[in-house]
């Protein structure tokens, strides 16, 4: 789409509705719909820098962790038009399997105008994940080239130095990101005294920084999450991968309910939880929804929930199983834009305040397939050289890409965009009395 073409449509839509406008003085408008519309004044939207695309009036929810529900303390539900979605936790496994199952155009339809009722579907956020150790890992998760039962490409490294990550960390601000992620190939956190000494250093930089900080070091016990917290870490990332069912013949050397534990840990310690999954790991769908019906049911939704497609890796048990299978080029096993997609939709539908990130494996995807994902309700990616082990695409490619679909980057510790939609009055907000509230 043209930057005039999108000119048009931002200003189109309002006109239609009957939004009444009128023009700052710093507008910088000089398109031809409008000029032939002298009746019409403006004060929701101003050029941007580049003219290339509007921004509107930006208004935010609280971000604090302990904020971050006020908006929504005596919310019921929101509705546009035939469609209704509220924050729940009592979601059954056949509601969300029902959702997942809805024919594709109604799926997409139904997640996209979720996501218009919480988000500003223009605002993405951008994340660097660095691995700070790589390789060298005890367990035995089938689908991980750091594991060191399985013999893959990766050569075991050290804990990177302090210093070397900070440097990274500004690189990555500098490219647009606001979040900044740190993982180590480790079971867990332990008694590692030293490193987690430097990991806490590593913390408080970044977060000097003015970044958004998150770690992912496995499994972590209450004291070590209280600690990353007084350091300043934002979030802590902690997968689930796949259903409870499935997870066995994905993951043996660590239980399901420890990764829960963990996730409860980082809750307690005031942590922002970002818990996903990964598609290819030889799951039915109905792990997938499996998967969906933990995290919606959890006391708390997941601030974040990545949604990755598996990179096979020869050498990998489920590396290995995919060469047998089709295969693309990009290492991608049984794993199509549709069904990430339909993931991302549902998790949208049944999760909506949750940020939905789009994580690995997004470079086997051409533009027009991330477009899908983003419609369905994703609002993140991660960019930078690397995705732990596996490429990503290049941070100028990502611009390219914002700047071609109209996004922009979401500032560090900002809570999100008030929806235009909510601003417009278009979301029809029902509210429970003081008594049936849903959050303390
Ligand atoms: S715990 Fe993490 S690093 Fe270790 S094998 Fe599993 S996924 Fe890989």
């Amino acid at each position: 789409m043209t930057a005039i073409t999108a000119l048009r449509r931002a200003t189109a839509a309002p006109i239609r509705r009957g939004i009444a406008f009128s023009a700052p003085k710093s507008t910088t408008l000089t398109h031809r719909a409008l000029s032939t519309a002298p009746h019409i004044t403006i004060d929701k939207f101003i050029s941007n820098v580049n003219g290339n695309h509007f921004e509107r009036e930006v208004h935010r929810h609280p971000n604090d962790v302990h904020e971050r529900n006020a908006p929504y303390t005596d919310e019921s539900s929101r509705t546009v038009g035939s469609i209704t979605a509220s924050v729940r936790h009592d979601w059954t496994k056949a509601e969300i399997a029902e959702i997942y199952s809805l024919p594709f155009h109604e799926l997409m339809y139904r997640a996209s105008t979720v996501h218009r009722m919480y988000w500003d579907p223009a605002e993405v956020q951008q994340c660097t994940l660095l691995s700070i150790k790589t390789g060298g890992c005890t367990e035995d998760c089938s689908y991980c080239s750091q594991s060191t039962r399985h013999k893959t490409f990766v050569k075991p490294t050290p804990t990177m130095k302090v210093q070397e990550v900070l440097e990274a960390a500004k690189r990555a601000k500098d490219a647009g990101s606001t979040r900044f992620c740190m993982g180590a190939a480790w079971r867990e956190l332990g008694n590692k005294k030293n490193a987690f000494g430097h990991i806490l250093e590593m913390v408080r930089g970044v977060n000097g920084m003015g970044l958004e900080v998150c770690c992912t070091l496995g499994m972590l016990n209450a004291d070590q999450a209280k600690q990353l917290k007084e350091a300043g870490l934002t979030a802590y990332n902690h997968n689930l991968d796949t259903s409870p069912e499935h997870y066995p013949n994905v993951i043996t050397t660590r239980t399901y309910e420890d990764r829960l534990q963990t996730i409860a840990n980082v809750r307690d310690a005031g942590i922002s939880v970002c818990c996903g999954g990964i598609l290819g790991l030889g799951e039915k769908e109905s792990d997938r929804v499996g998967l969906l019906h933990v995290l919606a049911t959890l006391p708390e939704h997941p601030e974040s929930v990545p949604i990755n497609a598996l990179v096979a890796v020869e050498g990998t048990p489920l590396g290995d199983a995919a060469a047998d299978d089709e295969v693309d080029s990009d290492g991608i096993a049984n794993v199509d834009a549709f069904d990430m997609a339909r993931m991302i939709a549902t998790a949208r539908i049944v999760m909506p305040r949750t940020m939905v990130r789009l994580s690995a494996g997004r470079l086997s995807f051409s533009d027009a397939e991330q477009y899908l994902m983003f419609q369905a309700g994703a609002n993140s990616i991660f960019n930078g050289d690397k995705l732990l082990t596996t490429d990503n695409p290049a941070f100028d490619e990502d611009q390219a890409l914002f700047q071609k679909f109209g996004f922009v980057g979401k500032p560090a510790h900002a809570g999100p965009r008030v929806a235009p939609m909510e601003m417009s009055g278009q979301v029809e907000i029902t509210h429970v009395s003081g008594a049936e509230k849903q959050y303390a």
